[in-house]
């Protein structure tokens, strides 16, 4: 293999981003993968770019999460006319909607809490979501409108960033299996791969998703766990849905906006550990959650169902920045949002190998975390 000035070690969306980036500022770059690139998590994931926190450990994400929203229509364009290709990106916002508990109590609440985190939220009288879209059932009983939210085809942002990346220079590496990092002390010196050949390299990136914590060297600073969603796709004849639509239990993302019209709806979460499976429960609990919304869509026609295992990590926060290893830097643990937040990690990630700097605080989701808190709590025993 040629001399690089960067490895990265992961072909998802995270790594593939990444490696645009750096060919852009003019570094040699290879992205190296066991397997074909894209084919995991970002190749399963729905595509809403909403940095809606979903739960309150998601809150932390939210100025990263409005940041690499703020970026993607510029990311698409220089995608999109680098490949020749199109991603699928869509404006137009989405809607969420609350069926239990106390509706309009819950409302005011969500309001309140996505505002004061800078987010646009509108709440809207049901006879106008009713109006917006028309199959949206009975159950609903309080919305709002997030209408500065996106949606993207994660397959087709995928394929088209590879011949982007290869474009701009990038090699592309599949079938090459990274087993552990090459350390001299705390300097990270390169990788070895399942064929025991020694690649050296001045900086790795590790984006291996939630295989990050199966490179032993990177384990006590990329926990990362395997976190299965199961997805599937229908084929609907009614009246088009126009908005992502979203409930405490599931969502529904259009492709197209005419009929007949595909939709992709999700999804679970499972600690299911690396398998991949699609189960009749996860179907069931899915299209139990889409029925509440869109009655209708019982009558559509189920096309394809699929699993992907997300890079979670124990506190549900990315892991970006070095842990005190020379040479080696971490993009891992996107959990659910690794789509809407490709293009800030691979800016930050681009500004600190050849600047030494980022232009945003990413010390919340540092490496060393993790060895913190291990260290914190023996300290309390
Ligand atoms: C069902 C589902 C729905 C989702 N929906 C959304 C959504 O709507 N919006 C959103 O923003 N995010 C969503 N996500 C999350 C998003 O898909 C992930 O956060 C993102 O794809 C992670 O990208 P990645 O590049 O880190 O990992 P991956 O795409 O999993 O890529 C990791 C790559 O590393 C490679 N690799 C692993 N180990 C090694 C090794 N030892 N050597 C070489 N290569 C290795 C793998 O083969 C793989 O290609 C969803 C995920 C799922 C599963």
């Amino acid at each position: 293999m040629k001399n690089y000035d960067v490895l990265i070690v992961g072909g998802g969306i995270i790594g593939g981003s990444i490696a645009y980036e750096l060919a852009q500022r003019s570094l040699r770059v290879a992205v190296l993968d066991r397997q074909e690139l894209m084919r995991e998590a970002s190749w399963a994931a729905a595509g809403m770019l909403s940095p809606a926190p979903d739960s309150p450990a998601a809150i932390p994400l939210v100025p990263l999460g409005r940041g690499s929203l703020a970026l993607y229509p510029s990311f698409i364009e220089a995608i999109e006319e680098a490949s020749g290709r199109r991603t699928g990106f869509r404006t137009g916002g989405a809607i969420e909607v609350l069926c239990h508990g106390d509706p309009e109590r819950e409302l005011s609440t969500l309001v309140a809490l996505y505002r004061g985190l800078g987010l646009s939220c509108e709440p809207i009288p049901l006879a106008e979501v009713r109006a917006m879209e028309p199959p949206l059932g009975r159950n609903a009983r309080a919305a709002a409108l997030l209408p500065e939210e996106c949606s993207v085809e994660p397959r087709a942002l995928s394929s088209a960033l590879l011949v982007a990346a290869a474009s701009v220079g990038v090699t592309l590496s599949p079938v090459v299996n990274v087993i552990s990092l090459a350390l001299e002390g705390k300097k990270c010196v390169g990788v070895v791969t399942s064929r025991g050949e020694i690649l050296h390299t001045p900086h790795v990136v590790l984006a291996a998703g939630c295989w990050s914590s199966q490179i032993p060297e990177a384990a006590p600073y990329a926990p990362a766990l395997p976190v299965r969603g199961q997805m599937l796709a229908l084929r609907h004849f009614g009246t088009p849905i126009s908005h992502v639509l979203r409930s405490e239990r599931g969502y529904i993302v259009p492709r197209n906006f005419d009929s007949p019209q595909t939709l992709v709806v999700g999804s679970t979460l499972e600690n299911a550990g690396y398998e991949k499976r699609v189960t009749a429960g996860g179907m069931e609990k899915i299209l139990s959650a889409v029925s509440e919304l869109v009655p209708e869509l019982s009558q559509a026609e189920l096309i394809d169902t699929w699993s992907g295992l997300r890079p979670g990590t124990p506190d549900q926060l990315p892991i970006l920045g070095e842990a005190g290893i020379e040479g080696l830097v971490f993009a891992t643990g996107h959990y659910r949002s690794g789509i809407l937040l490709a293009p800030i990690t691979a800016k930050l990630v681009g500004e600190w190998i050849t600047e030494r700097r980022t232009s945003l605080d990413w010390e919340a989701f540092s490496p060393l975390r993790f060895l913190r808190r291990n260290a914190d709590r023996s300290a309390a025993v």
